[in-house]
């Protein structure tokens, strides 16, 4: 799978982006990278529930790849953004749009790492939807290479803001 760092900082880097260039700061207030970067993990959060799982089963049952990847729950997070949206509070709508844009981010990458999840959950997904870019191979080089890239764009973007 896309890795940890990869999932993370790649969600926020999108909505960074969003941040400074669509939405503005004031819309868009920082903590919300951090929802967003933690909602890039979150559909992996089936490997926990798989050992919940299998732990009070004791059966060897992977849930993994299944509906916490799916366009369910990132529906199922807009739905509670929208809402949050028209009951006008504006705090939380964010919170969950941002969740749910996060948790796409994830469902594209693994995507296009070409791994196989049911993104259709509960309905089955087409294998030929998915690339065979054989990227997935280079998934630790690559978390590592985005790690680096994450550090020194860090670096030099706090040196900017020095200036100001
Ligand atoms: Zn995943």
């Amino acid at each position: 799978m896309a890795l940890a760092a990869a999932h993370i900082i790649i969600a926020i880097f999108i909505l960074d982006l969003f941040r400074h260039y669509v939405f503005g700061k004031k819309k868009f207030p920082r903590y919300l990278l951090i929802v967003g970067g933690i909602a890039g993990l979150g559909p992996d959060i089936d490997v926990i529930l798989t050992w919940i799982l299998n732990f009070i089963t004791g059966n060897s049952d992977n849930l993994h790849g299944t509906f916490t990847h799916s366009f369910f729950f990132v529906s199922v997070f807009l739905v509670i953004a929208l809402f949050f949206h028209y009951q006008k509070d504006k705090k939380w709508a964010r919170i969950f749009y941002v969740i749910s844009a996060g948790w796409l981010v994830h469902l594209f990458l693994d995507w296009l790492y070409g791994e196989y999840k049911f993104l259709f959950w509960p309905f089955p997904t087409p294998m030929s939807i998915f690339p065979n870019t054989g990227i997935v191979n280079y998934a630790i080089e690559i978390d590592a290479i985005i790690l680096v890239l994450w550090l020194v764009h860090e670096e030099i973007y706090s040196k900017i803001k020095d200036y100001y």
